[in-house]
């Protein structure tokens, strides 16, 4: 029997409530005290019964579809330092919490891991400076942790989906819709801008859904000259060939081979003066991440969520700390430390301007 907490973390995700539900739920199930973290890491380094709350079956109700996070988010500069990490080891001893179920993009969870890695030092020096008891140090030396992936963006490394993505992705095929009847009507040429950071996937996702014409991406770039060749030869035959709307869609990490961003007006101007197309600019922005998780994301965050409370039951203080996955429609267990590592060298591998690497390791599994 544990005490297991949930947290969500970094930028909201449609499904993180439906995850939350799950732990919550599915550890009261198994005999376990559930409680949840507000507002992150921010709720860790506060600390106390307004941050650290308990949670019952009935407080999770009506969570599964909605968007958002209702236990709040928010990013937590203390907690990238040392001290912040203490105050957090503390509470957590102090609530009686002795598992962590983190659902968040890549900078929590490599928060989660490095916390993990730390907890030793951590609870030796709470004892040293006697803020918690000899007892309370024999019963947390082992901080369970596991993470599960909530991001829109699908940038974590050896997990097929994150929670929110597809969400997401359904947000922006409805917005081009909506754009398409206006772009034909008038024939109009649109530039799309779509979230996702440094990944593709929302954008390349959303322009294969809603058969744009280009897609700018940040793992594919090319040179100045060389996009804005290409994609004028494409939209010009289409166009020949009688189409009478444009759709071209730019991820916001979109870049060229020299790493500088792409932006939506830069592709806009491409367009008008050498197309001479009327074209305008939408940025969706935060409407990507509203509204409700579609079904896949309240199945994948369900089934995610029930296993993070059976990973955190099973793991002993020698297995590495796990990482929910999704790898083939199946829900797997993934050692966390692992795919953070990946995630880091993939944004390593786009700053030096080594592309085939940055995709490589994106789609393969870790090899050291
Ligand atoms: P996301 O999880 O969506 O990638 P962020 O990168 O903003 O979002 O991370 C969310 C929070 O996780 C940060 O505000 C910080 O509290 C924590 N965090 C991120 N990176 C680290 C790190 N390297 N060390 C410790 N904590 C971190």
């Amino acid at each position: 029997r544990r005490n297991i907490a949930v947290m969500t973390s970094g930028g909201d995700a449609p499904g993180m409530n439906a995850n939350v539900r799950a732990v919550v739920r599915a550890a009261i199930f198994r005999g376990c005290k559930a409680f949840a973290i507000m507002e992150g890491y921010e709720g860790l380094v506060r600390g106390g019964p307004d941050y650290i709350k308990e949670m019952t079956w009935h407080d999770v109700r009506g969570y599964l579809s909605e968007g958002g996070t209702n236990i709040g988010t928010a990013r937590c500069k203390e907690f990238r330092e040392r001290p912040g990490r203490l105050l957090g080891c503390k509470h957590l001893i102090e609530a009686g919490i002795d598992a962590l179920i983190v659902c968040g993009g890549d900078g929590s969870l490599t928060g989660a891991d490095l916390f993990r890695a730390e907890w030793p030092s951590l609870i030796q020096e709470l004892k040293d400076n006697g803020d918690i008891t000899a007892q309370q140090y024999d019963t947390y030396k082992h901080l369970n942790i596991c993470g599960t992936v909530g991001s829109i963006d699908n940038d974590m490394a050896t997990t097929d989906a994150t929670i929110g993505a597809y969400s997401s992705l359904d947000r922006i095929c409805k917005a081009i819709d909506y754009i398409d009847a206006t772009a034909n009507s008038h024939s109009r040429a649109f530039v799309v801008e779509v979230m996702g950071r440094h990944c593709g996937w929302l954008a390349l996702m959303a322009g294969i859904a809603t058969s744009s014409d280009y897609i700018l991406i940040p793992e594919k770039p090319s040179s100045s000259k060389g996009w804005q060749d290409q994609m004028c030869t494409i939209v010009g035959k289409h166009r020949a060939e009688g189409k009478r709307k444009t759709i071209v869609i730019v991820a916001e990490g979109a870049i060229t081979s020299d790493l500088i961003p792409i932006t939506a007006n830069e592709v806009k101007d491409v367009l008008v003066e050498r197309l001479g197309l009327d074209t305008r600019v939408t940025t969706l922005g935060h409407v990507q991440r509203g509204g409700t998780a579609v079904a896949y994301d309240r199945m994948l965050a369900t089934l995610q969520g029930v296993e993070a409370v059976k990973a955190v039951l099973e793991v002993t203080p020698d297995t590495p700390s796990p990482l929910i996955a999704i790898e083939e429609n199946k829900i797997v267990r993934k050692p966390l430390v692992e795919a953070v590592k990946i995630t880091k060298s993939v944004a390593a591998a786009i700053e030096s301007k080594d592309f085939e690497r940055a995709m490589s390791l994106r789609d393969s599994e870790f090899v050291e």
